[in-house]
């Protein structure tokens, strides 16, 4: 990411960029893939996990909403790269697969699209075009 649009994210804490961020929550649940959504809603909350140092946040899929935490303690740029990991596991979630694996290749191909989805609305709402 352009360093000077980094820092722009990262460091203005304005209505403004909490707007990008629940839209972006909106824009990412939409490319998420209908099979896996089945009809239910998500939650989306911003907490201090406890735990391992290296937990970034977790995503649920309960029964008739997936439920989503986020680390609190990390800056905007950070949080949204967060979300986008968390959404992936959504998109890439089947009924039909065992869920051994978290990180497995399909899961892979889902933060792809996910990524790519963040950076088309991130150019579009600050009206960058690179
Ligand atoms: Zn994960």
């Amino acid at each position: 990411m352009n360093e000077d649009l980094r820092m722009r994210i990262d460091h203005s804490p304005t209505p403004t960029v909490e707007q990008f961020f629940i839209e972006l929550i909106d824009v990412l649940w939409k490319a998420c893939r209908d099979t896996d959504k089945a009809g239910r809603t998500l939650c989306v909350e911003i907490q201090e996990i406890d735990g391992d140092e290296d937990d970034t946040g977790y995503v649920c899929d309960l029964e008739d909403e997936f439920y989503m935490c986020l680390e609190a303690r990390v800056d905007f740029g950070t949080r949204c790269d967060y979300l986008v990991h968390e959404m992936a596991h959504i998109d890439c979630w089947e009924r039909t697969v065992k869920r051994e694996e978290d990180h497995c290749m399909i899961w892979g191909v889902s933060y792809a699209k996910m990524y790519r989805t963040y950076l088309n609305f991130y150019n579009k709402f600050w009206e960058c075009d690179e």
